[in-house]
């Protein structure tokens, strides 16, 4: 329970108002406390919609940006998703109530072990957090259901898109690095990629290779 109900009453009110209308992904922005994924001097802010920093210089997505794109990737129950830029953890905490398993990615140690911790002490036992760089080499093998961006790209590689099912879907903010991106839903379909350009984001940009840290 939140300490705060207003608070989190107008976080769901807001992402309805929004336009998310899924009750899955909303019920699951609901049971997933932001709280425990923000910095401790930002908890008063966590149901606020806005990005937020976190260490390394890096950012919790917007809540509304999070629901959408979880909105958008039509998850199932028996999916297995490929996130890279673990960050907090977040939005893997969120894809990992409504499908069957999460890997995701993340290039600062930092991030990953925080994210590690942090998502196995709140019990979210369907994710595995994979310290590396997700565009240069997506972990494992065999193909994902679902995989999600959330660093901006410049151009979708087609490594990536390799590792889809028939009938996956990727989904990520793609264009400049410091700017403006648009999200971009790729959708494999018998006959190639299917691109759909849905709306415009900021995100922090997605940096090759595993980060050096002081
Ligand atoms: N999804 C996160 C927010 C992502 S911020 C959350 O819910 O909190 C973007 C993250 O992507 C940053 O932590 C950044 O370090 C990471 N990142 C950037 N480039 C990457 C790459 N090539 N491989 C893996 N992670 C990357």
């Amino acid at each position: 329970m939140s300490r705060e109900p207003p608070e989190k009453m107008m976080f769901q009110l807001n992402l309805r108002r929004r336009g998310i209308s899924e009750q899955a992904v909303l019920r699951a922005m609901e049971e997933v406390p932001r709280e425990a994924f923000v910095a401790a001097a930002d908890r008063a802010h966590a149901y606020r919609d806005s990005a937020l920093g976190i260490s390394c210089g890096q950012t919790i997505s917007q809540p509304f940006v999070v629901a959408y794109m979880t909105e958008q990737l039509r998850l199932h129950r028996d999916h297995k998703v490929f996130e890279i830029g673990t960050g907090s953890g977040y939005q893997a905490a969120v894809l990992s109530r409504l499908c069957g398993d999460v890997i995701t990615i993340e290039r600062y140690r930092t991030l990953a072990d925080g994210a590690r911790a942090r998502l196995a002490e709140l019990g979210y036992h369907n994710i595995e957090v994979v310290l590396g760089d997700g565009l240069d080499d997506p972990p494992g093998t065999g193909d994902f259901d679902r995989i999600i961006v959330t660093a901006a790209i410049e151009q979708v590689p087609e490594s990536l898109l390799q590792r889809l099912v028939p009938g996956g879907i990727l989904i990520a903010p793609v264009g400049p690095h410091h700017g403006v991106q648009t999200l971009v839903r790729v959708t494999r379909i018998d006959s190639g990629f299917e691109r759909k350009e849905l709306v415009d984001v900021r995100f922090v940009p997605a940096l090759p290779g595993i980060a050096r840290e002081l």
